[in-house]
């Protein structure tokens, strides 16, 4: 689902007028399947130099705090790259650490 997608399906997101990721979703979403990583990183890096001129950056960045951590879309959103979280529960060694720190 790409950004564009996602914010027309969302009840409630706010109108983002001169938002510069509309009609750039290719740049914003998250990995596709096998796609080089490399790659991933450029168009995200573009992505992230669009948030960081974008008019509407503000709002879009008080929205996207406002979602559950499970509802935030995944890419680049609001000058951040949104990663999947690794499903199940974390390694013993990884919940240790976040435990002692
Ligand atoms: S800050 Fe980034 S994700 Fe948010 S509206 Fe602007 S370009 Fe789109």
């Amino acid at each position: 689902m790409t950004l564009d997608n996602l914010l027309s399906v969302i009840g409630g997101a706010p109108a983002l007028p001169g938002a510069r990721c509309r009609g750039r979703h290719h740049l914003f979403d998250d990995a596709g399947p096998g796609e080089d990583p490399e790659a991933v990183e450029q168009r995200h890096n573009q992505a992230l130099g669009l948030c960081s001129r974008c008019p509407a950056a503000d709002r879009c960045r008080a929205w996207f705090s406002t979602l559950p951590a499970r509802q935030r879309p995944l890419g680049v959103v609001a000058g951040r790259v949104n990663t999947p979280r690794p499903v199940g529960r974390p390694r013993q060694t990884q919940a240790a650490a976040e435990v002692t720190s």
